[in-house]
């Protein structure tokens, strides 16, 4: 299994001296379980090099999958220069947290290609969709692997992926800001309390 970081920066892509050592791109990460297999976890900027290294590498691109963290917009900004989703023969099968309102996870993250923000309409796209919705403490398989979801503490649904391939163990779940927010504001508090008095 090679696991390869294209992006894993928060917020918004930040390119320049200071992001040369792990690069400026927001994430996503390459899975390859073997030479032919291989699926992504979030569609951030750096999915857009994930795109040209499949083709370089003559990856098979019918079928891809991709594993979504969450929604927020740092996670889904590449998907539309992702090149695969302009290849008719070619279906993104999309994986990720089940949405709260009235809205499918499909419609969340296809929803940014609208005239409004991209020149190019998400229903004008050649490649197919799917979706597959989970939920906290799901197993599924893909391309080999055994996939295990568990929530996680974010502002939207958000799942981490525990994924075991041929008895090795890897788990992804992106720091969340929040939670160190919330251990900071609890701290303050029991500070205060000490303060006071
Ligand atoms: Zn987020």
């Amino acid at each position: 299994m090679k696991i390869t970081f294209f992006g894993v920066r928060g917020s918004i892509p930040s390119p320049g001296p200071l992001t040369m050592i792990y690069g400026g791109n927001t994430p996503s990460v390459l899975i390859e379980t073997d030479g032919q297999s291989f699926f992504i976890i979030d569609a951030g900027s750096g999915i857009r090099r994930i795109g040209q290294y499949l083709i370089r590498k003559n990856y098979p691109i019918k079928e891809i999958n991709i594993l979504f963290t969450h929604t927020h917009w740092d996670h889904i900004m590449g998907l539309p220069f992702f090149k695969p989703i302009y290849d008719k023969n070619t279906k993104i099968i999309i994986w990720g947290p089940s949405s709260n309102g009235t809205k499918s996870l499909k419609e969340i993250i296809t929803g940014q290609m609208v005239k409004e923000y991209f020149p190019v309409n998400s229903e004008e796209l050649e490649a197919t969709f799917e979706a597959n919705e989970l939920k906290d403490r799901e197993n599924f398989r893909l391309n080999g692997c055994e996939i295990h979801t568990c929530a996680l503490n974010h502002p939207v649904k958000t799942l981490g992926y525990r994924i075991s391939f041929k008895g090795k163990i890897i788990s992804t779940c992106w720091i969340m800001k929040c939670i160190l927010k919330r251990i900071v504001l609890l701290l303050l508090k029991i500070m205060k309390k000490f303060l006071i008095f």
